[in-house]
């Protein structure tokens, strides 16, 4: 299995626009951060983990041509508002599967009707295979993927789990029963937005702790704000078993 980092910023990107901040004027790429999202490449198949506003260019710059499903883990902007870029696979694979809790293909409904109409549907739109799933296994081409429940602020949001590989963002709360279904991961990726605590992210000391109670071999830190520091600042304080992901970063699992 091999995994891309395709953005690891937070809801902004890093650069903010217009932002004098110096993390958001350093020149070190690793400071660059495009919305957060992981391209999965397994099996022969592409998955991608949500599809935020900078999808296309980070499709470009992975140079994927294929995507057999995408996953959402929430329905904030930043996860979704890439969907009707969507179109170059449609146009050369047909329907594109996505899966997503009901809550979330609501609100996808609402923003994207057009590409949910059955009537009169305008040409160019893209149209999907749509999964709804719930806090359950479910079966992904050759994958059993495993949703893991947490609260984002009052919104429950799915990380997922692919074997020895799991993915969580946008957390700030995970249930005990919850973490219980991530023992054994070998790499785990948790968001840490900043030094400061903040309502509905885990913090750098929150996104440690909750490492420590999954405990596994390898741990990366994503959606990251410009406020939690220089990515080779930070990294320098980090236990060695747990660094910074950066755009473009790959690990083979
Ligand atoms: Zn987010």
């Amino acid at each position: 299995m091999k995994i891309t980092f395709l953005g690891t910023g937070t809801s902004q990107g890093i650069p903010i626009i217009g932002s004098d901040h110096p993390v958001c004027k350093s020149s070190n790429p690793k400071d660059k951060r495009l919305r957060v999202s992981v391209l999965i490449e397994s099996s022969g198949y592409n998955y991608v983990i949500d599809c935020g506003p900078d999808f296309r260019y980070q499709m470009l710059r992975a140079e994927c041509e294929r995507i057999d499903a995408i996953i959402f883990t929430h329905e904030h902007s930043d996860h979704v508002m890439g969907l009707d870029d969507i179109r170059p696979f449609y146009f050369k694979q047909g329907n594109i599967s996505i899966y997503a809790h009901k809550r979330v293909l609501k609100a996808l409904k609402q923003r994207f009707d057009y590409i949910f109409a059955t009537k009169n549907k305008y040409p160019g739109a893209p149209s999907l295979n749509v999964h709804r799933i719930k806090n359950k296994s479910f079966r992904l081409c050759e994958e059993v993927v495993v949703p893991i429940k947490g609260m984002h602020a009052d919104l429950e949001v799915f990380g997922y789990r692919f074997n020895e590989f799991a993915y969580l963002t946008d957390m700030k709360f995970v249930s005990e029963k919850e973490i219980e279904k991530l023992k054994g991961v070998k790499v785990l990726v948790v968001n840490a937005l900043r030094i400061e605590p903040h309502h509905s992210h885990f913090n750098l000391e929150e996104a440690l702790s909750f490492i420590e109670k999954v405990n596994p071999e390898k741990a990366y830190l994503t959606h990251i704000s410009h406020l939690l520091g220089f990515h080779d600042d930070v990294e320098k304080t980090l236990p060695d078993h747990v660094s910074l992901a950066y755009d473009g970063l790959e690990l083979t699992i």
